[in-house]
């Protein structure tokens, strides 16, 4: 994937205007209509402006969002936890801190309750009502503070920004929610303490702190928000490449599985072509002389067959040639090895065979094609000449190719339509 022509787009996230990126083009030529989705985002809730993707992001995004405020809610209730102890041991009178011990004690007590809904329901922090909620608690808890404890400007301000902080850093929600609950925080602040703030000395400066942590709060979450969408975008971009080119692996596995069957499979007969079945017949050479195995080799030739195509023409002889090698196909076994030599010559290869069991097939085929009959020619009848001989150690295939083929040129000598076994003068001159 080039990431380098996706920089322009990808930055032009943080411009003005409504965001767009290379990603509203569809992924890729492949991709279905409905699987292509529009990443064009929202100006201020840095969201996916359509539904459905927005809904598939918050999905892959949920577990590792799940966690991470899982754990910052952790760590807030124990912060929570340490300030209980600490206006437990206090020695202030009563009712100030007791009033506050028993607000740190309620929001453990809410943290633990927050931990145990979103392990139950993690999809209430996709939707960010967990953290809206969570915040909403803090807010109300500072504002009590601010009421009771005589603490100065200064600190509270303090208190304010940690809030702020917490709120666009901590605890990641949708970014329009954590704008509202640091609005509302920093409300809360300015009202209740504007008696006593706005004639201070540092008005101004504190004003102006608020202003600009807002901003910066606001800035860096919608940074973020933008950035993971665009990792998104990305990893969308990558999978769809990475599912085209499993389909174009496919593809391409196919059109080779199919090569390598036209290049090795007679397209008339659907027998193996001449080459293949050598090649083939080679290897089941070797098995016999390597474990000693009897093989035989029977060629068969069908007679008179320029007579078929002259008197019936060359339609009802490829029909003839189908035939017989449907007719093959069907009485050899699944490792028997046939092929086509060429014209109307066919060799099998029968594996772990003995001369008895060669024979025997051999005649069965020669019944069978002599019963056989063509539909659409159904004065035609075939008959085929076999020549069989059996492996002898140190064979070649052209070797028993030789001996088989001047069987049948005996058999053909005898008149046709039988079966041949190479004699003892042949294979002594192979
Ligand atoms: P024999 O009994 O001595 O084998 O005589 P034959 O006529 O079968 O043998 P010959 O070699 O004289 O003729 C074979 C014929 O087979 C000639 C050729 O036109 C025909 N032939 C070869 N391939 C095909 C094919 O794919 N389709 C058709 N229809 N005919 C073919
Ligand atoms: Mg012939
Ligand atoms: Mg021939």
């Amino acid at each position: 994937m080039n990431f380098d022509s996706l920089a322009p787009q990808l930055a032009s996230l943080d411009s003005p205007e409504p965001l767009q990126t290379e990603c509203d083009q569809p992924a890729t030529d492949t991709m279905s209509a409905e699987a292509t989705p529009s990443f064009e985002l929202s100006r201020w809730r840095a969201e996916f402006l359509d539904r459905q993707t927005e809904r598939n992001f918050v999905q892959r995004d949920c577990r590792q969002s799940t966690a991470y405020v899982r754990r910052h809610i952790l760590l807030t209730g124990l912060f929570f936890m340490l300030c209980a102890a600490s206006h437990a041991a206090s020695t202030d009178s009563m009712p100030t801190s007791g009033i506050l011990l028993a607000l740190c004690g309620i929001t453990v007590v809410v943290v633990l309750g927050m931990l145990l809904w979103v392990g139950r329901r993690p999809q209430i922090i996709a939707s960010g009502l967990a953290s809206t909620l969570f915040v909403l608690w803090l807010i109300a808890g500072f504002g009590v503070m601010l009421k009771l404890e005589p603490e100065s400007l200064g600190t509270y301000a303090m208190g304010l920004v940690l809030l702020v902080a917490i709120i666009y850093l901590f605890l990641p929600n949708r970014l329009h929610c954590m704008a509202a609950l640091a609005a509302i925080a920093t409300l809360e602040f300015t009202l209740t303490l504007w008696p006593e703030w706005h004639h201070a000395p540092l008005f101004l400066d504190f004003a102006l702190m608020l202003i600009v942590v807002n901003a910066l709060g606001y800035s860096a979450a919608r940074r973020l928000a933008v950035t993971r969408r665009e990792q998104y975008c990305l990893l969308i971009q990558s999978e769809a490449a990475q599912h085209d080119l499993r389909e174009e692996i496919q593809r391409r596995r196919a059109a080779e599985a199919e090569l390598e069957h036209r290049a090795t499979t007679d397209c008339l007969t659907g027998l193996k072509r001449r080459c293949a079945y050598l090649e083939a017949s080679a290897q089941e050479l070797d098995r016999a002389e390597r474990y000693g195995h009897p093989m035989a080799l029977i060629m068969l030739d069908v007679d008179h067959f320029k007579h078929v195509n002259d008197r019936w023409g060359h339609a009802a002889g490829d029909h003839a040639l189908q035939r017989v090698a449907n007719i093959v196909r069907e009485e050899l076994r699944s490792h028997d090895i046939a092929g086509r030599l060429g014209g109307e010559e066919f060799a099998i290869n029968l594996p772990q065979t003995d001369l008895v069991a060669a024979k025997k097939t051999a005649d069965r085929l020669c019944q069978r094609i002599e019963r056989a009959r063509l539909e659409q020619w159904p004065d035609i009848t075939l008959s085929v000449t076999v020549g069989i001989t059996m492996f002898q150690p140190g064979d070649a295939v052209s070797a028993m190719l030789s001996r088989a083929d001047a069987a049948l040129y005996l058999g053909k000598r005898r008149g046709r339509g039988c079966v041949v076994v190479a004699p003892e003068r042949i294979l002594a001159n192979a």
